[in-house]
């Protein structure tokens, strides 16, 4: 197990890392934690972090991830709705978290990882030093295995983030899922590289799977940008790993420049947003690693889905159903709903996709919400189809669907193609009212650096690959997409400059 540093990588073994959970687990009881409490973490994707998911859980208290990249007044929200009573931290991370501290109701204690404790109002604890005077042995209790685990807020894409809470019994079964054959196969010869943060679904539960399966972890700390990723990859030859779209379209353009050699990678989940087409196919022929498009959410824990052909794939075809949102996982059940109808696996009616399972959350935390669960099922907010093998076919959010005069225009699918254009760095697709149709798309397109294609060039270019209605009128150049604080597209902002006239439309 290796966690990258400045200069050098830290390495460890599975015994050393269970010896320190105990004595963090003796630290926080000897702080006052007990069973139940909420005890979080604001870390980066380090092996403390590790420890700290065993530590806390196996204790009986609840491992809270905060998500580093919180604006202060949904980070004391967070906080406050999850009564988080301890915050472990990283030392670099002081000053982000210092600015929401003001407003915490609950937190009593913060334990520093590494580097002094300055910027903190409130009782502070060195992690070693804590560490240091406890035993390496705990007396672990029984802990129902439907009692909590762990909680995380959804990323709040799409209004106010909303807590998810993980029994110990979901992320065992979504362990072994991932670990499954059918899926990940993780095993004692992988080599994992967590690129999705901790804070964020459990980094995709790769910790506790990677851990059931006594795979090797490499940990990048806070160096998760495609120059770093890329010489780990090299140094290290991980075979695992995930990451959104956008993270690993950035190390594949850094790749290219500088080859960089990613061949070790068996296995590369990529999900959290659509993936396109192309940046499966380009990364597999250019660097030799194999990506998995994954669909999933905060509420799945997060896996839910994986595109992977079916065994009766026509030669030729396989790339058909990669490029698909995949199918689902066995354990868990999913239906296409549309005004309470249950939908054909026709490919083609379009409806909410609506899952359940055991680890698929059955309600939000602290919160009532009847209008996100039908009869026992999750309203994942996410539109689409099923077609006559399972496969489903993600066409947008619900948030983010786009009428055009009276028919569906997919935003998914539109970025999709667009990004297919070799000049097209990013792309994403948001409706307009529109005086004649009710709503238009407009297309909002980075463009590669020396990149000259004109809007009219990508206007040609979509003719033929999407319906001729489809293609926009509208158009914006930009120098870059939003992102959410998980690195995806944020439509909501793109939005909302749109509406303040900040976005320079060209009708084309
Ligand atoms: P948030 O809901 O705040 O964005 P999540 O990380 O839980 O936080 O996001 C889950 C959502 O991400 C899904 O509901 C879906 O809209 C989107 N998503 C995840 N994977 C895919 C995929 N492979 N294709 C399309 N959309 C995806």
């Amino acid at each position: 197990m290796a966690t990258a540093g400045e200069s050098e990588i830290r390495r460890t073994s599975y015994a050393a890392v269970a010896q320190r959970a105990a004595r963090l687990a003796g630290a926080l009881r000897r702080l006052g934690i007990r069973q139940g409490d909420r005890v979080a973490t604001f870390c980066w994707n380090t092996q403390e972090h590790l420890e700290a998911y065993f530590a806390v859980p196996t204790m009986g208290a609840v491992l809270h991830t905060l998500n580093v990249r919180l604006f202060p007044e949904q980070l004391a929200y967070i906080a406050n709705h999850a009564e988080d009573r301890v915050i472990i931290v990283d030392s670099s991370l002081i000053p982000v978290l210092a600015k929401a501290a003001g407003q915490f109701t609950t937190v009593e204690k913060y334990i520093i990882l590494g580097g002094p404790a300055e910027g903190l109002a409130g009782e502070c604890f060195g992690y070693e030093d804590l560490l240091s005077a406890e035993q390496a042995e705990y007396a672990w209790p029984e802990v129902d295995e439907r009692s909590a685990a762990s909680m995380c807020y959804t990323s709040g894409t799409t209004g106010n983030p909303k807590g998810v809470v993980y029994s110990h019994r979901s992320i065992y079964l979504h362990s072994l899922a991932e670990c499954s054959a059918n899926t990940v196969a993780l095993s004692q010869h992988d080599r994992i590289l967590v690129v999705p943060s901790m804070f964020h679904a459990c980094a995709w539960g790769l910790p506790y799977a990677g851990w059931l399966a006594g795979s090797d972890f490499l940990f990048p700390g806070r160096y998760v940008q495609a120059e770093p990723l890329c010489r780990l990859i090299e140094k290290e030859r991980p075979t695992v790993s995930a990451a959104v779209p956008t993270v690993l379209s950035d190390v594949m353009r850094y790749a290219d420049t500088h080859r960089s050699d990613l061949s070790s990678l068996r296995a590369v989940l990529c999900g959290g947003s659509a993936v396109p087409r192309t940046l499966i196919e380009r990364f597999e022929q250019r660097h030799g690693a194999r990506i998995i498009q994954a669909w999933g959410m905060t509420e799945t824990s997060p896996l839910a889905a994986l595109a992977f052909p079916p065994r009766q794939c026509e030669p030729g075809r396989e790339m058909d159903y990669r490029a698909k949102t995949g199918r689902v996982v066995a354990g868990v059940e999913l239906r296409v709903v549309d005004d309470g109808r249950v939908l054909p696996w026709d490919g083609q009616s379009i409806g909410e996709l609506q899952i359940r399972g055991p680890w698929i959350t059955g309600s939000y935390y602290g919160e009532d919400t009847p209008d996100k669960f039908d009869d026992g099922w999750l309203r994942t907010g996410d539109v689409g189809t099923m077609d006559s093998l399972g496969y489903i076919q993600i066409t947008d959010r619900s948030k983010d669907v786009i009428k055009s005069g009276g028919e569906w225009v997919s935003s998914v699918d539109l970025e999709n193609e667009i990004m297919a254009h070799p000049d097209v760095l990013e792309a994403a697709v948001i409706g307009v009212p529109d005086p004649r149709w009710d709503e238009r798309p407009l297309a909002c397109v980075v463009l590669r650096k020396d990149a000259d294609a004109a809007i009219g060039d990508l206007r040609a270019f979509l003719e033929g690959r999407v319906a001729k209605w489809w293609i926009p009128e509208r158009w914006a150049l930009l120098d870059e997409i939003p992102k959410t604080s998980v690195g995806k597209f944020d439509k909501k902002v793109l939005r909302a400059r749109r509406e303040e006239g900040a976005l320079a439309v060209v009708e084309a």
